[in-house]
């Protein structure tokens, strides 16, 4: 995603590469920036994980002198190391750093405003914080993730735009909706979300005051969810919840035709290990 700054093609730009990128990406991402008029100078990486970082190097190697920002020595090309507060300046668009450690032990949010601007502010929260969920603890406890989900994420302005790093609002609110399935907001996110997915439009962004209503890891002390975990204390919930979306059960994959039609002509029996 890049966001235009103020800029002309000689002003400054910021992307960030949100979603999962096929090998095309960073040429998809320099032919938006190319049909923009804009012109490339940083990108902002919220963690080492391929599906963020992969196209830095090729981005760098194409567009020289390309700033590379993050948390995290494992992100690809960095060349500027952030912390957490940092306050960084692209043409008009000014962006804080929040550190939101838990997902992976590097990660950074990044807050984005335009002073004077009558715009919401966007978040861009990478695995942190998704539209109707949070991210894995791959490399963090539940005490991290409630703070960055009440005390750093939380504390922005309610009119915040939430800008994610996956699009994978319809199986969250699946699991919203087992957890709470008197929530009416939740049912009628999760079917207008089903809709854009049939439409084939994007659920990003939402903005934080709509995640407080239908975003269970928001909702942490909340009576329904302390019903569903059996906890009181607002962090056991939050552990809890995560381990039961952990479990939750995962799309059914169709089998590959093909594949089954081998199977059942005996070609793959040669392989088959005799009982
Ligand atoms: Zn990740």
């Amino acid at each position: 995603m890049a966001a235009r700054g103020g800029c002309s093609s000689h002003g400054a730009c910021v992307a960030s590469v949100c979603s999962p990128p096929s090998a095309l990406t960073p040429f998809q991402l320099l032919e938006i920036i190319r049909k923009e008029d804009v012109a490339l100078r940083a990108i902002l990486t919220t963690h080492h994980h391929w599906d963020h970082a992969r196209g830095n190097e090729e981005l760098v190697r194409l567009c020289p002198g390309l700033r590379v920002y993050g948390a995290d020595e494992r992100i690809g090309a960095l060349t500027h190391k952030v912390t957490h507060g940092q306050e960084l300046t692209f043409g008009a668009i000014r962006v804080r750093c929040l550190f939101t450690p838990c997902h992976t032990s590097g990660h950074m949010c990044y807050f984005m405003w335009e002073d004077g601007s009558l715009d919401a502010p966007a978040l861009f929260s990478g695995d942190t914080l998704f539209v109707g969920g949070c991210g894995k603890f791959f490399e963090g406890t539940a005490e991290q993730m409630y703070t960055n989900l009440t005390q750093v994420l939380g504390a922005l302005p309610k009119e915040t735009k939430v800008f994610c790093g996956h699009e994978c609002t319809v199986r969250n609110l699946k699991f919203a909706l087992k957890v709470e399935p008197e929530n009416e907001i939740v049912k009628k996110k999760l079917a207008w979300a089903k809709q854009r997915d049939d439409e084939d439009l994007p659920t990003v962004p939402s903005t934080l005051q709509e995640e407080f209503l239908y975003n269970p890891f928001l909702r942490v002390m909340e009576e329904p969810l302390q019903k569903f975990t059996g906890k009181t204390d607002p962090v056991e919930v939050l552990r809890t919840l995560r381990t039961e979306k952990d479990n939750f059960k995962k799309p059914k994959e169709l089998p590959n035709p093909q594949a089954v039609l081998a199977f059942d002509w005996g070609l793959f029996s040669p392989f088959l290990e005799k009982k």
